[in-house]
């Protein structure tokens, strides 16, 4: 789970790491009595869960109440590459002498939380990491012992931090990973870190992941989730208990069994499909399960054929046969359906599928036959013609 930068603030804040004081705001007139009450100079900042935000000027620094209310109106509402910035985070802004960076991650390979820091803060970490690798500092921590004081200050005293602020770099470090471990969090990234005139060090921006599967564990942070920016069909399917992801293609995928609905993707992808969604109904058959279920597929615009891929196990095909047929019966679906039915009680589905004899709806057997019919039924052809084609599914 993304954070906005505020929220990642927040959460810093809670564990002793330096940041400005500031507000979240929605409109223009409350950015402007933010802006009164915080003092300038402050800076606007566009709260999307993307980075660049600055070179997208969705930063700016106002010097006055008129140029707050400028920022402000120009920044919300502004598209920052498909996010559209509906929160401001006005605060007090902040004098640079130095720009670091620093993060904590999981590196999975090695299976250790791994530090970051650098020097060279406020670019795209990426570009240093490809430039000047030579100025950036990794370093493995032992995640039973914890970040030691003595790590934190060779890893700023390694990394080349000014030496008068290696003790202030060093307290970052630490309450960084202290934000990392004790939160739950998979990335918890700072840049820039910045030193001050005064030479003062503190987070100027915070990139926060938190880890989805821990929140149970944080009551209070799972109201931080962006859910205004959240896809709505994800959340709809959150809120009814559904597993859904939202995908970019134009064929809806629907299966019982992650593992399934996985192999599902490939199998369209291999057909030359683009699924537009991972649906995973588990082990549910019923009519209302299944109405659930095509109703958030076909709530995204961008589907143009769907595929349902069951395997029956515990749960029988006829009985998800049945229950498409009263979904079906009350939906009245508009795109083309490719039923695959495979397991207990296949024959049996797929024969009350024929006697339905919904519109629209076509039986396939095999998993390769369903994808290339969904395909080409995506493309505009016809389900029969994909089958004769000659492809993966042919003779199957
Ligand atoms: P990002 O572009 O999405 O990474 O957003 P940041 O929060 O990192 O802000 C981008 C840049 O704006 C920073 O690297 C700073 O150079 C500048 N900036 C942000 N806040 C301040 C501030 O308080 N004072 C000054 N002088 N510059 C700031
Ligand atoms: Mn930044």
């Amino acid at each position: 789970m993304d954070l906005l930068e505020y929220q990642g603030k927040q959460l810093f804040a809670k564990h002793g790491l330096e940041v400005s004081p500031g507000k979240a705001v929605t409109t223009v007139p409350d950015a402007i009595a933010a802006a009164n009450e915080i003092g300038y100079p402050v800076v606007v900042k566009a709260q999307v869960l993307i980075g660049g935000r600055g070179k997208a000027g969705g930063v700016k620094l106002a010097a006055n109440e008129a140029q707050a209310q400028e920022h402000a109106e120009n920044i919300l509402g502004m598209d920052i590459r498909g996010h559209t910035v509906r929160t401001l985070w006005i605060e007090h802004a902040s004098d640079i002498a130095t720009e670091y960076y620093a993060s904590v991650l999981l590196d999975r390979q090695e299976k250790q939380p791994l530090v970051i820091f650098s020097v060279e803060g406020g670019v795209e970490i990426e570009q240093v990491a490809a430039q000047s690798p030579e100025k950036l500092i990794r370093r493995h921590v032992d995640a039973l012992k914890g970040l030691s004081r003595r790590e934190a200050v060779e890893i700023a005293t390694e990394g080349g931090a000014d030496e008068d602020v290696i003790e202030g770099v060093a307290d970052a470090l630490t309450a960084l990973y202290e934000v990392w471990t004790q939160e739950d969090a998979v990335l918890a990234e700072i840049n820039p870190l910045i030193v001050t005139p005064e030479r003062e060090v503190k987070a100027l921006d915070a990139k926060v992941t938190l880890d989805g599967n821990a929140l149970y564990r944080h009551p209070e942070n799972q109201g931080l989730s962006d859910s205004e920016n959240e896809d709505p069909i994800e959340r709809r399917a959150r809120e009814q208990g559904v597993q859904y992801v939202a995908l970019d293609g134009d064929i809806g995928i629907l299966g019982n069994g992650a593992g399934l609905v996985m192999s599902t993707l490939d199998v369209v992808a291999q057909a030359g499909g683009r699924p537009a969604n991972f649906l995973d109904a588990g082990g549910g058959s019923d009519a209302g399960k299944v109405k659930q279920a095509v109703e958030l597929i076909l709530a995204n615009d961008a589907v143009k054929a769907v595929l349902f891929n069951i395997f029956g196990g515990i749960t029988r095909c006829d009985e998800v046969a049945r229950g498409l047929i009263a979904a079906f019966a009350e939906i009245e679906p508009q795109v083309p359906f490719v039923v695959r039915l495979d397991g207990t009680n296949d024959e049996q589905g797929r024969a009350l599928l024929r006697e339905a004899a919904l519109p629209n709806v076509y039986a396939a057997k095999t998993m390769n036959e369903a994808a290339e019919q969904v395909v080409a039924l995506a493309a505009g052809r016809s389900a029969e013609n994909a089958a004769a084609g000659g492809g993966m599914g042919a003779g199957s």
